[in-house]
C-alpha cells in the first residue's frame, strides 16, 4: 500500500506555461502541469513542495503521434544514387527503397532506429507508428527496433511488413517475426501486423497476415493504394479493386492503419470509413513520389475511425508534416480549415492510444500518460483555444522544441536527450550509413513487378 501512495504523489510541476490540454476540439488554459510517476494528475496550479521545473514563456502541448513511419530509412539522407532516375512509383520502389532494405543488416537497423527516434524525440514527436522491412535481417528486428527506441525512451507501434516480392521463405519469416513481437510488446512497445501493400502478396500470404492479427488481437498495418499501379494489379489478378480485396480478406477493422489510400473511389472510401479502420496520410511523401493527392484528406471520419498523419519516412517532424499536409489539402479544394492539422494530429494519438490501451493519448487531462512537450514560444500575440489553430499553422516548428516528456520521464531536456550522447548516434549513423550504401550499391534493382491492367 505504501508503494500505491507514493506512486499517485505528484512527481514534478511544468510551471508557468500556456497549456495545450487537448487539440481536438482545442482546450487551451494558464496553468502548471502536475505529473505523478507516468501521469498528469493536474493542469492548475501545484501544489507546494513538488519539485518544479520552470516554464514560463512556453507552450506545453501533448505529445505528436508519427502514425506512419519507415525508421529503417533514416540512414538514407544524402545517399548515393548511380541508377537511371526513376520515372514511375513502382520503380522508385525498384531502385531505391527495395534496395536498400536488402542492404539493411541488425547492427543498420539499430543505427536507423536510434537515428531515426532521437530525430522524431527532438522535433517533439512521443510515439512513432512503423512499419519495418529488412528482408535479410527479419529475426528479431523488431526486437532491435524496440531496444533502440527504449533506449531513447519513446513509445512505439512496430511492425515487419509482409510481401512476397522476396519469395515464401521471407514471407513466412515476416510473418513470424509478427508473431512473435505481438507476444513480447514490454515497455513502451507494442505491436502490429505488417502488411507491405496488396500488390506484393498473394492470397495466402494475406491470410497468414490477417490470422497473425486476429490470433494476436492486432490490427493490420498495410500501405493502400499508395500509387494506381496497386489498383490496377487487384484489378488485373483478382478481379477487384485493392479496398475490396483487403476487406474480403478481413483487414479492414477497427484496429487496422491504412497508409496513403490515394487512388480510391467513393465506394472504398465509404468501406474503409464504415469499417472503423484508421487511415494515415503522408503528404510530403505523396508530392515526392509524385502519386496523386489523398481523398481522405477531405473526409472527415466518423466517431471510431479517424484520419491521421504521418511522414512514411520522412524524418519524424510532425509540425512540418501537418503544415505542410494542410497546405496540399487547401490547395486542393480551396476551404481546409486552420484546425486541420489539430482534428488529424488528435485522430493519430487516438490510434495510438488504443493500441496502448491509452485512450486519454494526446490530451494532457489527469489521468492522461505524461507525454507533452514543452516549446520555447513566448506567444507573439494571444494564444487561445479559438485562435489556436493558427498558431499550429504558422507559429508553431520543431525548432521551438525545448523539452519532451515521455510517461513522465524528462527525455529532452533543454533540447538535447537526457538518455543517449546524441554526438555517439551522429557518428554511429554516419558510420553505418557508408557502410549501408556501400553494401546498396552491389544490389542491382528488385525485379518485382506487379500487374498491369487498365484502370
Ligand atoms: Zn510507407
Amino acid at each position: 500500500m505504501e508503494a500505491d501512495r507514493v506512486d499517485v504523489a505528484p512527481s514534478l510541476a511544468l510551471c508557468g506555461a500556456t497549456v495545450v490540454v487537448a487539440l481536438d476540439p482545442p482546450e487551451v488554459v494558464a496553468a502548471d502541469v502536475v505529473l505523478a510517476g507516468d501521469r498528469v494528475v493536474a493542469v492548475g496550479t501545484a501544489p507546494a513542495g513538488v519539485p518544479r521545473r520552470d516554464c514560463s514563456g512556453t507552450v506545453v502541448v501533448p505529445g505528436n503521434v508519427c502514425a506512419h513511419h519507415h525508421l529503417y530509412s533514416a540512414l538514407s539522407r544524402g545517399m548515393p544514387y548511380r541508377l537511371p532516375p526513376p520515372t514511375t512509383f513502382t520503380e522508385i520502389l525498384q531502385r531505391v527503397w527495395w534496395r536498400l532494405d536488402r542492404a539493411l543488416d541488425e547492427q543498420a537497423v539499430r543505427a536507423s532506429a536510434l537515428r531515426g527516434g532521437l530525430d522524431a524525440l527532438r522535433a517533439g514527436t512521443t510515439t512513432i507508428v512503423d512499419h519495418h522491412a529488412s528482408p535479410h535481417a527479419i529475426d528479431g528486428s523488431l526486437d532491435v527496433i524496440a531496444d533502440a527506441l527504449a533506449e531513447l525512451g519513446i513509445r512505439s507501434v512496430l511492425c515487419y511488413e509482409v510481401s512476397d516480392r522476396d519469395g515464401p521463405a521471407t514471407a513466412a519469416a515476416g510473418i513470424a517475426e509478427n508473431r512473435r513481437f505481438l507476444t513480447r510488446s514490454v515497455g513502451l512497445a507494442r505491436g502490429m501486423v505488417g502488411a507491405h501493400a496488396s500488390f506484393t502478396m498473394a492470397d495466402d500470404t494475406l491470410a497468414a497476415v490477417v490470422e497473425a492479427a486476429r490470433h494476436g488481437g492486432a490490427g493490420v498495418h498495410i500501405h493502400v493504394a499508395e500509387d494506381a499501379a496497386d489498383q490496377h494489379d487487384a484489378h488485373a489478378r483478382h478481379g477487384i479493386g485493392v479496398v475490396e480485396r483487403l476487406d474480403r480478406a478481413g483487414v479492414l477493422t477497427d484496429r487496422a492503419l491504412l497508409a496513403h489510400c490515394v487512388h480510391v473511389v467513393p465506394a472504398e472510401i465509404h468501406a474503409v470509413v464504415d469499417s472503423g479502420a484508421t487511415v494515415a496520410c503522408n503528404a510530403r511523401s505523396n508530392m515526392n513520389n509524385v502519386v496523386g493527392h489523398s481523398p481522405f484528406n477531405h473526409v472527415r471520419p466518423r466517431a471510431g475511425s479517424g484520419v491521421a498523419l504521418g511522414t512514411d519516412g520522412i524524418g519524424g517532424d510532425m509540425f512540418t508534416e501537418s503544415q505542410v499536409g494542410w497546405l496540399r489539402a487547401r490547395e486542393a479544394d480551396g476551404d481546409t480549415a486552420a484546425d486541420w492539422p489539430l482534428a488529424r494530429l488528435a485522430d493519430g494519438a487516438r490510434f495510438a492510444g488504443r493500441v496502448h490501451g491509452e485512450p486519454l493519448l494526446g490530451t494532457l487531462r489527469p489521468g492522461a500518460p505524461a507525454d507533452l512537450v514543452v516549446l520555447d514560444y513566448p506567444t507573439p500575440t494571444p494564444l487561445t483555444a479559438d485562435n489556436l489553430a493558427g498558431h499550429w499553422v504558422f507559429g508553431l516548428s520543431a525548432a521551438q522544441v525545448r523539452d519532451v516528456l515521455v510517461a513522465g520521464e524528462l527525455v529532452v531536456a533543454d533540447r538535447r536527450s537526457t538518455r543517449v550522447d546524441e554526438l555517439d548516434v551522429a557518428a554511429s549513423g554516419s558510420r553505418e550509413a557508408a557502410r549501408l550504401w556501400a553494401r546498396m550499391d552491389t544490389i542491382p534493382p528488385h525485379d518485382f513487378e506487379p500487374q498491369r491492367s487498365g484502370p
